[in-house]
């Protein structure tokens, strides 16, 4: 009988689950107006609880043009105003290496010591990457870069279902290899479904003599139609079983947020009860399904006395 059969917990309980709870970490995106900032704010208050290891911004994700600054600013401000770690997304798509390092510098200076290093989306329309002249190529030479400014814990991207411009498999491994070798000590992945694409990968990739951590990226669905362009994007396969999840429940966002849910949290406590200890949430800038899921992994507000 497998730990998972004995358990009185049933699919809730491990036990993994009951030795330690993991840990997590919850990425944002920089606000746009006024009332997604609030969104925001109200999100980080109801996370900030749960004790991340840390928090990230993103960085014109999506191929948006809004450069540097509105991830400057989100970063700083949830520095100062919180308890949280905070970690700043940094892009090379379309920039200059002066502008790069002028803005890991302002990091560096603002006491900013953690980043996710990357190459960055494309805005729509633009169909093949090419390096800006006067840039860093890929994002390798921006973590080479990045160690020159100062000693920052440099994460990177993972794709369990291979980067789209890859050419192959094996070389997007190696390129991932290539990141780790030029000084990041972690990688985080791109969201997937279901566990065996990341477990798979993750033998891959200990099987080409990659030891650092590499952290699952869980997409709660807060909106399937939306969750199913990302992933047709970025190259996550969407099973047919999570369609057929979410299929009628369009107009239905009470039962659909229940669905999701129950989805991510399934989706954790099997890749738990497969030994991963760590999660990085993509929250979308909302709080209820990432609280839900913490939750049934475990994790529950730190207690402070009075
Ligand atoms: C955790 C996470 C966070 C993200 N955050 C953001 C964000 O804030 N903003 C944003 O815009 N996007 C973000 N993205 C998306 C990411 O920027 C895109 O997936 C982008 O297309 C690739 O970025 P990368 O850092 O993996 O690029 P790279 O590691 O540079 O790889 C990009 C592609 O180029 C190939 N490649 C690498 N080196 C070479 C070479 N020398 N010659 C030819 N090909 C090469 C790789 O195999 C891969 O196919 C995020 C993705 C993840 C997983």
């Amino acid at each position: 009988m497998s730990p998972r059969q004995e358990a009185p917990g049933g699919v809730f309980e491990t036990p993994a689950d009951r030795a330690s709870a993991p840990q997590v970490s919850f990425e944002f995106f920089p606000p746009k107006s006024a009332a997604m900032k609030q969104r925001l704010w109200e999100t980080i208050e109801r996370l900030e609880p749960l004790g991340p290891r840390f928090i990230s911004v993103t960085c014109g994700a999506g191929g948006s043009a809004s450069g540097a600054e509105p991830t400057y600013e989100t970063v700083c401000r949830i520095g100062s105003e919180t308890s949280l770690n905070t970690t700043a997304h940094l892009t090379i798509a379309g920039a200059t290496r002066d502008d790069i390092d002028a803005i890991a510098s302002r990091y560096w200076r603002a006491g900013i010591r953690r980043v996710v290093a990357l190459r960055g989306d494309l805005p729509e329309g633009i169909g093949c990457y090419q390096p800006h002249p006067q840039g860093y190529a890929y994002a390798a030479d921006l973590v080479e870069g990045l160690k020159k400014i100062g000693d920052f814990e440099v994460n990177v991207a993972a794709y369990p279902e291979v980067h789209p411009d890859a050419p192959s498999a094996g070389f997007d491994l190696d390129n991932l290899k290539r990141k780790l070798d030029a000084g990041a000590t972690r990688a985080i992945t791109q969201f997937f479904f279901g566990t065996d694409v990341f477990l798979r990968f993750l033998d891959r990739a200990r099987a080409a003599g990659i030891e650092a951590p590499i952290v699952p990226g869980i997409m709660p669905v807060v909106k399937f139609a939306t969750i199913a362009q990302f992933s047709a994007k970025c190259g996550t396969s969407v099973p047919d079983w999570l369609a057929r999840l979410f299929d009628g429940l369009d107009d239905d966002p009470a039962t659909h947020r229940l669905v999701a849910a129950t989805v991510a949290a399934e989706q954790c406590l099997r890749l738990r009860e497969a030994g991963v200890n760590e999660f990085h949430f993509y929250t979308m800038n909302r709080a209820d399904l990432t609280l839900a899921v913490c939750h049934m992994l475990g994790i529950r507000p730190a207690v402070t006395s009075a």
